[in-house]
C-alpha cells in the first residue's frame, strides 16, 4: 500500500503533530495500515461488510445492479472492489472528522456511509442512463 496520506505517524516524522497517536482509537500509531486495517474501528468496519455481504449482495440484486453471479465471477468483481476502496476512504473521511472537526467515529454510520458510496458507484458505472437524483434541488429561501 502507498503510505502518502498524511496520517499522525507521516506528520509527526516531519515535525508537524505532537502525536502519532491514532485519531480513531488513541492508542496506536496511526500508520495507513493500522488506521485502514488494524484499528479497532476498521476492524469493526470490516467485520460488518463481512457479515453483510449476502445481504449486500441481494440488496444490489433487488434494485437491479448485481446481475445474480455468484462470488468470483460475472460482475461482482467490481461491486466488491468498490466496497473494500469506499470502507477504506469512509474510514479516512471518519480519521479527519476527529482531527478537524472533534466528531467521534460513529461505526454504524462509517458503515452505512460506505454502502451508500458502493450503491451509488455501481448506480453509476452500470446505468449510464440512469437519471440524476439532484434534480429536485431546492432553491426555496425562506426569507420569514
Ligand atoms: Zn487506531
Amino acid at each position: 500500500m502507498h503510505n502518502k496520506l498524511p496520517t499522525a505517524e507521516r506528520l509527526f516524522r516531519f515535525g508537524m503533530v505532537n502525536s502519532q497517536c491514532c485519531a480513531l482509537c488513541s492508542s496506536h500509531q496511526e500508520t495507513s495500515s493500522h488506521l485502514f486495517f488494524d484499528c479497532e474501528v476498521a476492524r469493526a468496519l470490516w467485520e460488518l461488510i463481512e457479515g453483510s455481504f449476502i445481504g449486500i449482495k441481494s440488496v444490489l440484486s433487488f434494485i437491479g445492479l448485481y446481475g445474480g453471479s455468484t462470488l468470483g465471477g460475472g460482475n461482482f468483481g467490481s461491486p466488491a472492489l468498490a466496497l473494500c476502496l469506499n470502507a477504506v476512504y469512509s474510514l479516512w473521511i471518519a480519521r479527519n472528522n476527529v482531527v478537524f472537526e472533534n466528531v467521534s467515529p460513529h461505526i454504524e454510520s462509517l458503515f452505512a456511509n460506505t454502502l451508500a458510496l458502493t450503491v451509488h458507484y455501481v448506480e453509476n458505472s452500470n446505468h449510464t442512463k440512469y437519471e440524476s437524483k439532484n434534480s429536485n434541488n431546492s432553491t426555496q429561501v425562506d426569507v420569514g
